[in-house]
């Protein structure tokens, strides 16, 4: 009897460029299946040959790339009517996701289709004695974290939390097999269909993807003063978060929220300026591997989570930062 696993990730389209969570959910699936002696199968729609190559570098043996018409702006239910057959078809032990907005709607919406189980934004993944998987997730906004354990057949659905998995770099030396089908969607399976996206305007760097945030809160004090939290976010390569108030206030727009009712992120570094430390806030920043907070308030909460605080005005304190900042880093405007 052939036993081995499969591990299938689910590449999510995006524009002309892989983002770096698809390297590391194919770099997670393929540690789990060293474990289990597994082959690892990537999923993907509408990309070309050249850009998936590097996908066998990070650990695929065999890539699939679906083609049809449809996939220049791929909506929830062409995805699903085109992911479904091929998890039927090729009985994948476990199904892997990046936890963005896509790929947790795509995970829950897959799972509750095929009636299998869910673990979402898995921060650690292995195989326990017996050979099942053992997932760990935040629970209650971070506070805790829970251990399931995903027993029988599969297939299990996993997204995977960003900036977690990231694994070492490609190997070149390895050799898989890339291929590209057409595929049909039927029509009459089809409620929605995308007639034009309009992009935001000069949109910067995602903040669930940034290893570096530089965040402000309603101590900022107008949405001009957001220019200095730019300009340090471009010395250190990083993007612009915000508080909720902040995005109420319409300074920022909701992509930079973070928080409980907005991003969960985990930057390298994440420095909150005029931000008081809400739970709500703390929910989604709190697992920042360094955390930096700028506030006037010696006794502002988001000390309590900070590795380095500077009781100060972030107004003042932040020209000199980002200015120091680039005279080390030798950065540019
Ligand atoms: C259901 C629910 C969901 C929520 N979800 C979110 C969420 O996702 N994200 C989120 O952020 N909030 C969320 N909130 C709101 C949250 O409770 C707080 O109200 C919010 O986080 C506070 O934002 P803030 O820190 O910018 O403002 P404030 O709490 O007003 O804090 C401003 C801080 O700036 C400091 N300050 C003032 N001037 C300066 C200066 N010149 N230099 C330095 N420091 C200065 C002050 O000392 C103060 O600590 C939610 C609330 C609810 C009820």
């Amino acid at each position: 009897m052939n036993t081995t696993k499969k591990i299938l990730v689910v590449v999510e389209r995006s524009e002309n460029s892989i983002k770096p969570f698809v390297f590391e959910a194919i770099h997670a699936a393929r540690l789990l299946a060293n474990s289990l002696g597994g082959t690892v199968h990537v999923l993907c729609f509408g990309l070309e040959t050249s850009m998936v190559s590097c996908f066998v570098g990070w650990g695929a043996d065999h890539v699939r790339i679906l083609q049809n018409p449809l996939f220049g702006s791929i909506t929830l239910e062409q995805a699903l009517e085109s992911i479904e057959p091929q998890i039927n078809a090729e009985k994948p032990y476990a199904v892997f996701f990046s936890a963005t907005t896509r790929g947790k709607e795509l995970s829950a919406s897959l799972s509750a289709r095929l009636n299998t189980s869910l673990a979402t934004d898995c921060v650690a993944i292995e195989i326990g004695e017996t050979g099942e998987i053992l997932v760990q997730r935040p629970v209650y906004a971070g506070k805790a974290l829970s251990n399931l354990i995903l027993k029988g057949t599969g297939p299990h659905i996993l997204s995977l939390r960003q900036n977690i998995f990231r694994g070492s770099g490609p190997d070149f030396s390895r050799e898989g097999k890339i291929e590209s089908i057409d595929i049909k969607i039927p029509e009459d399976r089809l409620v929605l269909k995308i007639q034009d996206v309009v992009r935001e305007a000069g949109s910067q760097l995602d903040v669930t993807e940034a290893r570096v945030i530089v965040s402000g809160g309603l101590g900022m004090q107008n949405p001009e003063n957001f220019k200095l939290l730019e300009k340090l976010a471009q010395v250190l390569h990083g993007a612009v978060g915000a508080s909720r108030p902040v995005v109420d206030n319409g300074w920022r727009s909701y992509s930079n929220q973070i928080g409980q009712t907005g991003r969960t992120v985990q930057p390298d570094l994440y420095i909150a300026c005029g931000i008081s430390g809400a739970v709500q806030h703390l929910a989604g920043m709190s697992a920042a591997k360094c955390i930096v907070a700028i506030n006037k308030d010696a006794n502002a909460p988001i000390f309590s989570v900070a590795d380095y605080g500077i009781v100060g005005d972030a107004l003042e304190i932040l020209p000199s930062l980002t200015e120091e900042f680039r005279r080390v880093l030798g950065s540019l405007d």
